[in-house]
């Protein structure tokens, strides 16, 4: 990673794709009716759709270089590494959704502190600190619902009472 017009068109590319996947996932809860975590990731879907307009922002009139798909696609976790995810229109529990929400944000917070810690350029590595900073954060929120959604709901006999 050498400069920071190559870090922003991939977070772009990162932020842009999650948008997307928080997207589907609050409709297929919302299938589901489960409005509680279809309502979460709305504000996901949100969050990083507004991240994706701040890194454009940021990048004003540079041109940023298009990236090849796969280096950024969302990923499922019980698929090999190399696998794109292609199943949220098949989950049905928010405890499965939420598993694969987090796995990828994980992703994201791996893919930004590598950068951090290993591009020579500073300016890129403050940038990338602050990308993984922020992914951290999305890791934290999917993590503190995955708490609240421990297993498949239905075939749950004791719910877990809400924190708050
Ligand atoms: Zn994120």
């Amino acid at each position: 990673m050498q400069s920071v017009t190559e870090l922003l068109a991939h977070a772009l590319a990162i932020e842009t794709e999650a948008g997307e996947r928080y997207a589907e996932l609050a409709a297929q809860m919302q299938a589901h009716n489960n409005e509680e975590v279809a309502a979460l990731f709305r504000r996901l879907a949100v969050i990083e759709g507004k991240h994706a307009e701040h890194i454009r922002a940021r990048a004003g009139a540079l041109a940023l270089p298009a990236l090849p798909p796969w280096e950024y696609r969302w990923r499922d976790p019980e698929a090999p590494e190399t696998a794109e995810f292609d199943r949220i229109d098949y989950l049905t529990s928010a405890h499965e959704a939420l598993l694969v929400a987090k796995h990828n944000e994980q992703r994201a917070v791996e893919f930004f502190d590598g950068i951090a810690r290993n591009a020579p350029d500073p300016q890129v590595r403050t940038m990338a600190a602050e990308l993984a900073d922020d992914e951290r954060g999305h890791v934290r929120l999917v993590s503190d619902w995955l708490a609240r959604h421990p297993q498949i709901e239905r075939d749950d006999p004791d719910p877990p009472v809400s924190q708050d």
